[in-house]
């Protein structure tokens, strides 16, 4: 009986919002279908935002109109204010992630209201969701500011606590900039437990300074039960400069699932998905184990 992780693909979302080439409907659900073909439970599909500041998001209505319905997959749409989180619960989706930003500066910027706002928010329209879907929260800038620098736990702990008031089913924390490392992860995931024991909690990792795969190492080992990764390590974020991709799912899964942890994803379908989202971008993508290939070989384990 080995240890479980749950793995989010978040490809349809942050992987390809701040892209430039805009990818067809058709191109993203063919990512959807190659994500839930993989193994993954859940996916983040899209997210409900301005489309004239996130031009890629733009036809997140359509994408979830056109969702496969045949599936125990879980589909989650992203929002930032009310506008989006009312979308979203009428946009047919198992789940709403709601972000709320720990810091002043890059909440303005990220959804144009301060943190306090954002708290306030989250706890007022978690109170008319629709029965059908779950309202988890993510709070954004969790290790650090692109704008105010170091985010004090103090300062972090009071967000959380403000958040857990509107009783999430699950609760994020996201290291939006890639700042982290695996102390800080051991340190913050503690306190979180510390106060609630009982909440799932997600890691949203970007690997900017390479400590990603590292920090979701850490993030398993001190008890986080789901991690958001996406193919081929695509990502970035509109609204933090130099904020570059996620953590790869084919890496990620390789480093579990050779650890004796189950994600229920499948390593080659998952390099797959990663080759072919680097195809649709027309770049190359930042994964390593779909250049490197898995280990060992299938005809050297036959041998
Ligand atoms: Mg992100």
């Amino acid at each position: 009986m080995g240890q479980n992780v749950e793995i989010i693909e978040v490809s349809p979302r942050d992987g390809i919002q701040n892209e430039k080439k805009l990818l067809s409907l058709e191109t993203k659900l063919e990512l959807i279908d190659r994500a839930i073909k993989a193994g993954a439970s859940r996916i983040e599909v899209t997210s409900f935002v301005n489309p004239k500041r996130v031009p890629q998001m733009a036809d997140a209505d359509e994408v979830c109109a056109a969702l496969p319905r045949n599936t125990d997959c879980k589909f989650i749409g992203l929002a930032l204010n009310r506008r989006g989180f009312e979308r979203a619960c009428n946009a047919n989706l198992d789940e709403v992630n709601f972000v709320v930003v720990a810091s002043d500066t890059f909440s303005q910027k990220n959804q144009g209201t301060d943190t306090e706002t954002g708290i306030k928010l989250f706890n007022e329209l978690t109170k008319d969701t629709p029965q059908s879907v779950s309202a988890g929260v993510t709070i954004a800038a969790a290790f650090g500011c692109p704008f105010e620098g170091e985010m004090p736990l103090d300062r972090l702990l009071h967000v959380v606590k403000g958040c857990m008031a509107a009783n999430p089913f699950e609760l994020a924390l996201a290291d939006t900039i890639g700042v982290a490392t695996p102390a800080d992860i051991n340190q913050r995931i503690a306190a979180v437990r510390k106060l609630y024991p009982d909440v799932p909690l997600r890691l949203h990792l970007h690997n900017t300074r390479n400590t990603g795969i590292a920090n979701a190492w850490a993030g398993v080992q001190a008890g986080v039960q789901a991690l958001d990764s996406s193919f081929g390590g695509v990502g970035g974020c509109p609204f933090a400069p130099r904020a570059t991709g996620n953590i790869p799912t084919e890496d990620l899964v390789y480093m579990l699932e050779r650890a004796g942890i189950n994600t229920g994803v499948d390593l080659q379908s998952a390099i797959d998905a990663a080759e072919f989202i680097e195809r649709a971008l027309e770049k190359t993508v930042p994964g390593m184990v779909m250049k490197a290939g898995s280990f060992p070989k299938p005809t050297e384990s036959a041998a």
